[in-house]
């Protein structure tokens, strides 16, 4: 536990006008209030005020809110009072206090409509002084970093509040070291497995490739020496559940994400930001789309940097983030930072035409407005489509029509709001209302969206959602749901082929006897083995020998050439697998974009040739707004996926010897043909080709892991699927 004067000294020593009576009366009054109060793991309750007092010391926080700090369990958890407190501290601490002790009462994991009222009761408590979140944000640090002690249930429950509201919290103020360790433990606590199967692929690269991320830090620094740039460079891994979020976002694999490892350049003016960048394009090809000039244009949140990747040594993908120290101080520690620096001359330098001097920080003035929208009585409904809203960037917020919130990652689609609602309800959606107007299930989803889901019993989900839908919660239940329908079918078809077999014998179905029958063949239940001859992996005829029935041998052959025979009848049976058209329509799908089974589709009548098939986000629908009566609803058939589809994919590719060949060599590993290839060089740029490729694939999964596996290719820059 750490001591009194150590607390103290820590404070002082960034500020030398800190108010060490009252650290150390704080340190006593609250040590003495929770006396023998200990926490789960058993210590000492006044360990966790003491570490997250500790914490904020890291921050360089006011002595005050140090202070704050070590009070901020005792009205809620001890005989203190509010009165008590502001008697012995003073006004301005118990305000922070009371505020920290309102915030405790405030469920944040609520699915109810209740959750938006106190998502701004919270930030009401929290944006009256800022300095109420820096250690609510401290005090969920502390908790996250012990929370091995709490059982498992509520564990879940802190996580996922950490996740949903805290870090994105911790983000918006630009505090990116809390945000980070508050994700990480979160992601370990709800996700334990994808946690330990992206540390051990970690520590494994890491063996692989050994010393290079040391070689590449030493590469960059001394390229900007001999330029006259003294510069730190920091290697640094990806965190565990940063990957995970890419490898969502992406639909990559693991073995697919070649850029693991990230650096950082800290230089000291800005002047030798934007030198340090031009330096590094010139020494390494630099991947077009990926320079980002966070210093001219900052993020809300106050983050300043350059961004670029380049293809550095060992022609791996160096991702670069160049900045002054100054901005990174502020990177890591956002609105905290700002507090200490916003009195300091050379800080004013640095920040020169970032804000004024004296001025609050953007991240401040965000709070300060939600405050404002606040106390002009928005509804909570209203208030959450505003604002709410910029605070998670990387969230959407939508609504049911009673107005239950619904918060997704951003992408996230009506399949995966239908899921996140309730999993009977995304297995049985069909359609979707945005807003009081039909939408296709797989548009994006916006902030504030009322969200209706249109639900049939007789649905089941089709497989190819599995690679639309954006949430863990969805894909998973899609596949549940795809597997359970599945089975049922083989199920049923079993049941007919043994029906059969045993009427050609003059014998009826006898639940008691196929029951009987069943654990002889290896299996649990009546419908696994039912389901096991219907998909082919056990014969009908098994079913019969294992009801003690004799059965010919040349029976057992003939019954198994039927079987194959049928199945490649079937796949022939359609050219384009579609539903929605009657009658013998010709059916061709477009050659500008091409389509497959994953893909919204719409029919398109052309007179006198037949329906032409589209994407829904082919360009080329345009020229049909204005005749709706040309345009059919059609859906792909469920079972599409013996065919091979045409996609149209744009890649921009560096000119460089073996480029094409990488890209060949991955979609001919991934079983995907090519159908045309055009390559044009790009206008302009000497160094990159366009290439226009038209694939045949299986479906919007097969062409995600196509596109997903250009992407790791050092060759390719950037790979989209063509709108025409
Ligand atoms: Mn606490």
């Amino acid at each position: 536990m750490m001591r009194q004067y150590e607390l103290v000294e820590r404070v002082v020593k960034y500020d030398p006008d800190a108010d060490e009576d009252l650290l150390n009366r704080a340190y006593v009054y609250a040590m003495k209030a929770h006396g023998n109060q200990t926490r789960a793991s058993g210590e000492a309750y006044f360990n966790h005020p003491l570490e997250v007092a500790a914490i904020l010391t890291e921050m360089k926080l006011d002595d005050a809110t140090v202070a704050a700090a070590l009070l901020h369990d005792t009205v809620e958890d001890t005989e203190a009072t509010h009165q008590e407190i502001e008697e012995k501290f003073g006004k301005e601490i118990a305000s922070l206090v009371d505020g920290l002790t309102k915030i405790k009462k405030i469920d944040l994991v609520t699915t109810e409509a209740t959750q938006a009222e106190n998502l701004r009761k919270l930030l009401l408590a929290m944006s009256k002084d800022v300095r109420v979140l820096m250690v609510k944000l401290a005090d969920r640090l502390h908790n996250m970093r012990t929370i091995e002690h709490v059982k498992p249930e509520k564990r879940l429950r802190i996580a996922q509040e950490t996740m949903d509201i805290y870090a994105p919290l911790a983000g918006r103020m630009g505090m990116q070291t809390v945000r980070d360790e508050l994700e990480d433990i979160s992601f370990r606590v709800l996700n334990p497995d994808a946690n330990k199967i992206i540390q051990d692929r970690l520590s494994q690269l890491h063996e692989e490739s050994g010393d290079v991320l040391r070689e590449i830090e030493k590469a960059l620094a001394t390229k900007l020496a001999e330029n006259g740039i003294k510069a730190e460079v920091y290697g640094r891994e990806k965190r565990p559940y940063s990957i995970w979020r890419k490898m969502e976002r992406k639909h990559l694999s693991l073995g697919q994400l070649s850029d693991i490892f990230g650096f950082r350049v800290l230089v000291g003016t800005v002047d030798q930001c934007y030198r340090a960048i031009g330096i590094a394009h010139r020494t390494w090809r630099a991947i077009p789309g990926r320079f980002k000039d966070y210093i001219s244009t900052p993020k809300q949140n106050d983050y300043r940097s350059l961004h670029t990747t380049v293809i550095g040594p060992h022609h791996m993908r160096v991702e670069m983030q160049i900045r002054t120290r100054l901005m990174h101080e502020i990177a890591e520690r956002g609105v905290a930072a700002h507090a200490l620096y916003k009195d300091a001359p050379d800080a004013r330098e640095a920040l020169d035409g970032f804000r004024p001097p004296g001025a609050e920080s953007n991240a401040y003035r965000w709070l300060r407005h939600l405050v404002e929208m606040l106390q002009e009585g928005e509804s909570p409904k209203e208030f959450l489509e505003h604002t709410k809203l910029e605070l998670f960037h990387d969230q959407v917020f939508c609504f049911t029509p009673k107005g239950q919130l619904i918060a997704l990652p951003r992408g996230a689609t009506p399949i995966d709001f239908a899921y996140a609602v309730h999993t009977s309800i995304g297995d049985s959606c069909v359609g979707c209302k945005v807003n009081g107007r039909h939408a296709p299930l797989v548009a994006e989803l916006q902030n504030g969206d009322e969200v209706d889901i249109i639900r049939s019993d007789a649905q089941v989900p089709p497989p190819a959602w599995e690679s639309i839908a954006v949430t863990g919660k969805a894909r998973a239940a899609i596949r549940r749901a795809t597997r359970a329908a599945m089975r049922k079918q083989f199920a049923g078809l079993g049941r007919e082929i043994v029906e059969k077999l045993l009427a050609k014998q003059n014998r009826p179905m006898v639940a008691k006897e196929i029951a009987a029958a069943v654990p002889r063949l290896g299996h649990k239940n009546v419908d696994d083995t039912m389901a096991a001859i219907g998909r082919g992996d056990l014969s009908g005829y098994d079913m019969l020998k294992a009801m003690g029935l004799t059965v010919e041998a040349s029976q057992m052959r003939e019954s198994r050439r039927k079987g194959t025979t049928k199945k490649s009848d079937q796949s022939q049976a359609a050219s384009v697998p579609v539903r929605g058209l009657s009658g013998n329509m010709a059916l061709t799908i477009s050659k500008e974009t091409g389509a497959v089974p994953g893909e919204r589709i719409v029919g398109i009548s052309m007179p006198g040739e037949g329906v032409t098939i589209y994407p829904i986000f082919a360009k080329a629908l345009e020229q049909f707004d204005s005749q709706p009566e040309r345009w059919i609803d059609l859906a792909w058939d469920s079972d599409a996926s013996q065919q091979m589809f045409p996609a149209r994919i744009n890649v921009i590719l560096l000119n460089e010897i073996g480029a094409l060949a990488q890209v060949t060599q991955v979609i001919g590993d991934h079983g995907g043909n090519i159908d045309e290839l055009q390559m044009m060089a790009r206008q302009g740029v000497r160094d990159f080709f366009d290439l226009d490729i038209l694939l045949e694939v299986h479906d919007a999964r097969h062409l995600n892991d196509i596109i997903a596996g250009l992407r790791t290719r050092n060759a390719v820059s950037a790979v989209t699927r063509a709108t025409g």
